[in-house]
């Protein structure tokens, strides 16, 4: 089973990518982390990518399909999550070549879809303990206000960028950068949406139930 995972920064994609790789042995395959690990260990993918990246280049389209291609062989042998690619039809035609070399196709195209403003909502409520680090949000707030259930503390803080601007900021990058493929996908039917903004325990049924499918 081969898919491609979707979802701007917020949706829980890393969360449900590591569960699927625990529970289904499938390999989440993000373009920067292959690209950082093939550099690291020298392979001869890699030493290419590093010498295009020493020289100040973009990495070829053809270098991140010949590292997807290394890893379809090996790692991902069972299947993959595709993180970040493709990002442009080209990639998603590569792509598929890659996989049909091998017998294999995109099964499916998750996007854990949010809402915008309860996105906003979700990430600008939330605060910290300034102490123990203990968690809140603005709709559930400390027991007493002002105090840490967990340790007494009085102080909390929240994260500089968990801010308004930067969550619409995020959301239309990632609009922008799934804009040019999710079409491609669309027209195949391969695109299934689950509600991002549900629970983990929720989000994961729900894409267990379109992988079981
Ligand atoms: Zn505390």
């Amino acid at each position: 089973m081969d898919i491609i995972l979707l979802g701007p920064p917020g949706a829980g994609k890393g969360t449900q990518a590591q569960r699927l790789q625990a529970k289904r042995g499938m390999v989440q395959l993000s373009t920067g982390d292959m690209l950082r690990e093939a550099v690291a260990k020298g392979t001869p993918t890699g030493l290419r990518a590093k010498a295009v990246m020493e020289a100040g280049g973009l990495v070829s389209d053809a270098i991140v399909s010949a590292l997807i291609g290394e890893r379809l062989d090996g790692a991902a042998a069972n299947g993959a999550i595709f993180d970040g690619f493709p990002r442009t039809g080209h990639q998603a035609a590569a792509l598929e070549i890659l996989l049909d070399e091998r017998g294999r196709k995109v099964d499916h195209v998750i996007e854990l879809a949010v809402d915008e403003e309860a996105l906003i909502e979700r990430i600008t409520g939330r605060f910290t303990c300034a102490s123990c680090g203990a968690p809140y949000h603005d709709s559930h707030p400390p027991k007493v206000a002002g105090t840490c259930d967990a340790c007494g503390g009085h102080e909390f803080k929240r994260r500089p960028d968990d801010n308004e601007q930067t969550v619409r900021t995020r959301m239309a990058e990632y609009r922008a950068k799934t804009a040019p493929i999710l079409p491609i996908y669309e027209e195949k039917g391969l695109v299934r949406r689950v509600d991002g903004m549900a629970s983990i325990e929720q989000v994961a049924a729900a894409i267990d139930a379109i992988l079981d499918g």
